[in-house]
C-alpha cells in the first residue's frame, strides 16, 4: 500500500476556505481527480481536482506554471478529456502531482494567487466520466450478499461451493457506462412470470440497484503476463462510487448458463471524482478470513494483504421518490454499511483477473459487487433488504418498494474517518428511474 506522508498529514489546511470546514468530501487530504467542465457551456471536458466546494483545473494550472517537473508533466496529462494518459503514467506520476498539489493548495503556499485564478466552483460545474473504459468487469465479493441472494434460491446452501476459493466476476458493458446524474430508462426485456411456462415480453419489473465501489486502473500489463499480489495495488488508480443497476427479473430468466446479459448492460452509473489509493492510505484496515473457512490459494495471499488489504469506506444508500421531493420529504436512507466487509479484497481482484495472463489497460473498470454487510440492515441492494420483493421497505412518504418505481432517485455516497484524521468523502452517485420506451 502507499505509504503515509505529508500529504496526509492531518494538520494540514487549505487556503480554500472550503476544504477546511471539516464537513466537506474534499479536504486537502483528498486531492480527488475526475474530468469536467462549466455546466451547459461549450467547453471541452478536462481533469480537474476537488477541493472544497471548488476545481483545479489542471490544464490551466499547469499553463500558469504552478507545477514544475514530473509533476507538470503529470498536470499536463491529466488536463486532458479523460485521464487515461495520465492514469497509464504510473504511481510515480500520480503521487508527484499530488505532492505538489497538497503543496500549491496549502495555507501560506506562494502559488496562491495564480492558482485561485484556476478555480472553478462545483457548483457551476458538470462531469463526464473520467475515462475511457476499454472494459468494464464485475465482481461479486460480499460474503454477504452472496449469501443473502443465495437464501432465494437454496435455503439450505445459500453459497455455492467455489464461492470461497475464486473470486466470482463477469466481463460487464462499457459503452453504458454513465456520470453521476445521467437519467436512467427503465429496461425491458424477456421474463419467466412466477408459475409460467412461457416468458413475457415488457418493462422491467423488479429493478434495482446495487451499492459498489468501483476500482480504475492505473498502469495495465501486457497480454501474457500477470499481476502479483505484491504489485497489484500498484496498478490501482483509485476507487470511485457504482451504482449497478440490476433488472433482477429479466436477470432471473436469462442467466443460465452464460451469466447476467441485458439486466445489467442498460447502465451503470460512476461517481465524477476518483480518490486514488493514496490518498486512502490512512484507512486502511486488517484484512482476515474466518479460521473455519478456506485460506485463499497462495496466489492470492501475502502479508500486506493480512496486515492492511481491507479499506474502511463507509458507505450510505438514500431513496427519494417523486412524492417525496413533492412533498420536501428528506431522502431516506436504506442501508449503512463498510467497504471493510469485503471478502476478496482490490489487490486480489487485480490478482485474479490477471492469473492467467489477461491485460488489464489503464481506465478499466473493476466492479466489487453489491457490498452487503454482516447485518440486514447493511444489505447492498433492494432484493435482499426485501426478501425478493416479499417485505416493502416503507418510505416517510407513507409510499412502500418491493423493487424501484419511475421517477425514484438513488444516491449512494461514502467517507473515510479515522481517530485523529480529517474525514473525507467520495461526492455522490445518483440516478432516477425513468419510464421504459413505449
Ligand atoms: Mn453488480
Amino acid at each position: 500500500m502507499p505509504a503515509l506522508n505529508h500529504t496526509h498529514d492531518p494538520a494540514r489546511t487549505s487556503w480554500v476556505a472550503s476544504a477546511n470546514d471539516g464537513v466537506t468530501d474534499f479536504p486537502i487530504q483528498n486531492l480527488p481527480f475526475g474530468v469536467f467542465r462549466r455546466a451547459g457551456s461549450n467547453e471541452p471536458f478536462r481533469g480537474g481536482v476537488a477541493i472544497g466546494d471548488q476545481i483545479v483545473d489542471l490544464g490551466a494550472a499547469a499553463t500558469a506554471n504552478v507545477f514544475s517537473g514530473a509533476a507538470r508533466d503529470a498536470a499536463h496529462a491529466a488536463s486532458a478529456s479523460t485521464l487515461n494518459t495520465f492514469m497509464a503514467m504510473g504511481q510515480t506520476a500520480w503521487s508527484s502531482l499530488r505532492a505538489a498539489l497538497c503543496d500549491a493548495l496549502g495555507r501560506g503556499s506562494i502559488h496562491e494567487a495564480a492558482l485561485r485564478r484556476c478555480l472553478v466552483s462545483q457548483s457551476d460545474a458538470e462531469y463526464a466520466v473520467p475515462a475511457r473504459v476499454g472494459d468494464y468487469t464485475d465482481f461479486y465479493t460480499s460474503v454477504y450478499h452472496a449469501t443473502n441472494i443465495g437464501k432465494q434460491f437454496r435455503p439450505d446452501n445459500p453459497l455455492l461451493p467455489n464461492y470461497k476459493w475464486v473470486p466470482i466476476g463477469y466481463h460487464g458493458r462499457a459503452s453504458s457506462l454513465v456520470i453521476s446524474g445521467h437519467p436512467l430508462r427503465r429496461p425491458v426485456g424477456q421474463s419467466l412470470p412466477p408459475g409460467a411456462t412461457q416468458p413475457s415480453f415488457g418493462p422491467c419489473k423488479r429493478l434495482d440497484y446495487e451499492l459498489e465501489m468501483g476500482i480504475y486502473v492505473g498502469s495495465g500489463n501486457a497480454l501474457g503476463e500477470r499481476i502479483s499480489m505484491a504489485n497489484a495495488e500498484a496498478h490501482v488508480f483509485g476507487l470511485c462510487l457504482l451504482n449497478d443497476w440490476s433488472a433482477r427479473d429479466i436477470q432471473g430468466w436469462e442467466y443460465q448458463p452464460l451469466g447476467p446479459f441485458l439486466s445489467k448492460n442498460f447502465g451503470s452509473t460512476v461517481s465524477p471524482w476518483i480518490v486514488t489509493l493514496e490518498a486512502l492510505a490512512p484507512y486502511r484496515t486488517a484484512w482476515s478470513r474466518p479460521a473455519e473457512d478456506p485460506q485463499p490459494l497462495p496466489y492470492l495471499d501475502s502479508a500486506d494483504l493480512r496486515d492492511c488489504g481491507a479499506i474502511d469506506i463507509q458507505l450510505v444508500v438514500t431513496l427519494s421518490s417523486t412524492r417525496m421531493r413533492a412533498q420536501n420529504i428528506a431522502p431516506h436512507t436504506l442501508c449503512r454499511t463498510s467497504y471493510r466487509h469485503a471478502y476478496w479484497t482490490l489487490a486480489q481482484l487485480i490478482t485474479h483477473h490477471t492469473v492467467g495472463g489477461c491485460n488489464l489497460q489503464p481506465g478499466d473498470l473493476l466492479g466489487t459487487g453489491t457490498l452487503s454487510g454482516p447485518t440486514p440492515a447493511e444489505a447492498g441492494a433492494l432484493v435482499e433488504l426485501t426478501a425478493g420483493g416479499k417485505l416493502p421497505v416503507s418510505l416517510p412518504s407513507g409510499e412502500a418498494r418491493s423493487f424501484l418505481e419511475d421517477g425514484d432517485s438513488v444516491t449512494l455516497s461514502a467517507h473515510c474517518a479515522a481517530a485523529g484524521r480529517p474525514r473525507m468523502g467520495f461526492g455522490t452517485c445518483e440516478g432516477t428511474i425513468q419510464p421504459a420506451l413505449a
